[in-house]
């Protein structure tokens, strides 16, 4: 699409009645986010509190070897302490006394609940305020839930973040916050552009280990690059920071108008903002071209799972000629979607949370060309002749801002490209993707 074509619809979905439904969900817990948060903050550990499936599930999921020392463990509670046998807060105490000791590298230690701490009632927060008296000034000790009784996947990045923003110290200064964990080549394109623009200080949430300078009060205007930040955003705003509403930055429209709405925030001129912007968003919309042919007039459903549902939608219909049959978004936050819901024409269903099995009838008698969900969800379909795209893939590859936004067509792309060599060659075996 061309920029001059990028006109918001006449109608777009922010005010197409949502769909509510509250069933059987099938999604990942919150754990999952410490794949990679423990490799954005480099000063972390991340302790799970919780039971060996905990373990395994993070074992298998980040496909680190124990040996390599990784900044994340489980401190597993065995049967006596879910049985109340033992005191938990005494072994968890014994558990961090050796891991600290063994690990002077540590700087911020996250205590992480899960399903069998919060059966049991293990308070958390109240042994994070012991440890912290234990270990500050060199370890600060937070604590949030990664539970999978109440969260999707990426809530679990929410938590973290969230747990982090009370103990930011506070600041009178005008800057920018940028809240989300991106890779960081991708923060790094992101913080070049910004400073092209002459837009600073910036500083970004979560840093990258705990001397970074983020900081917060008033003056702080913050820009989110994930769409699943609720409660970091609830807390940030508590904390007087004024929250800057954008679509969020996939492709060359995203990318230019979360950009836009920072520069009209820090006053910075059209001509400087063309400048800056132009190179790139060439680069984007080339990239963009070659990889969504495969894209242009299929249709898209979305099974609600990362939260990234509603800007990804976007994408494709806007940037990629995808048309929408319905997006499903665990949950839907006005401030925080609003800007993506307006760019997309009315005419999708938009559905919040999942009743499993009413959405399956849906996407069967819709017959999409392709489906984005879970990983629970992608094999069965596959098996019914619907092309997948798992959504958890999204959330693992670099897809923010413009030297990205080719790849993140290509993401979608495959499937479809797969699917076309089976349908012309059904004795070729290709890999899944
Ligand atoms: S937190 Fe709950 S859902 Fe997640 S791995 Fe542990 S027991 Fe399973």
């Amino acid at each position: 699409m061309n920029p001059k074509d990028m006109s918001p619809p006449v109608v777009g979905c922010r005010d197409t009645p949502v769909l509510k439904q509250r069933g059987q969900r099938e999604v990942f817990c919150g754990l999952t986010g410490i794949i990679w948060l423990h490799r954005k903050i480099q000063d972390a550990f991340f302790l799970v509190v919780g039971s060996r499936t905990c373990a395994h599930l993070l074992q298998s999921a980040a496909g680190v070897m124990i040996f390599a020392e990784p900044r994340f463990g489980t401190a597993i509670l065995e049967e006596s302490d879910l049985a109340g046998l033992n005191d938990a807060h005494a072994e968890l105490d014994r558990v961090v006394e050796d891991l600290l000791a063994r690990r002077p590298d540590i700087r911020q230690l996250f205590l992480v609940g899960s399903c069998p701490s919060e059966v049991i009632k293990l308070d958390l927060n109240r042994a994070a305020e012991r440890m912290t008296q234990m270990y500050a000034p060199k370890v600060r000790v937070l604590e949030y839930s990664g539970s999978g009784i109440e969260t999707t996947f990426t809530e679990g990045e929410d938590a973290c973040l969230a747990s982090m923003v009370p103990v930011l110290p506070e600041t009178e200064a005008r800057e920018l916050m940028v809240v989300g964990a991106l890779p960081d080549v991708v923060e790094d394109q992101m913080l070049s552009l910004l400073s092209d623009l002459g837009v600073g200080p910036v500083t970004v949430l979560p840093a990258r280990n705990i001397d970074g300078k983020t900081a917060v009060g008033k003056n702080t205007v913050f820009a989110l690059t994930q769409p699943f930040l609720g409660e970091t955003f609830a807390a940030l705003k508590r904390r007087g920071a004024r929250h800057l509403p954008a679509p969020f930055p996939f492709g060359d429209e995203g990318t230019t108008a979360w950009l836009r709405t920072i520069a009209t925030e820090f006053s910075v001129s059209d001509e400087v903002f063309d400048r800056v912007t132009e190179a790139p968003r060439r680069r984007a919309r080339q990239a963009i071209r070659q990889a969504a042919a495969p894209l242009q007039g299929r249709s898209v459903f979305f099974f609600p799972d990362s939260q990234l549902e509603i800007p990804l939608a976007r994408f494709l219909v806007r940037e990629c000629g995808m048309s929408p049959l319905e997006i499903g978004s665990p949950y839907i936050h006005d401030t925080i979607h609003g800007p993506d819901l307006d760019l997309i024409p009315e005419g999708p269903e938009i559905s919040e949370g999942q009743d499993v099995d009413l959405q399956l009838d849906r996407c069967r008698a819709a017959k999409p060309d392709l489906t984005v969900c879970g990983l629970g969800l992608a094999n069965p379909l596959e098996a019914e002749d619907l092309p997948t795209k798992w959504a958890i893939e999204l959330v693992f590859t670099p897809v923010h801002f413009y030297e990205q936004a080719g790849d993140l067509a290509s993401l979608f792309a495959r499937p479809l490209r797969r699917k076309s060599i089976l349908t012309a060659h059904p004795n070729v075996g290709v890999a899944a993707e």
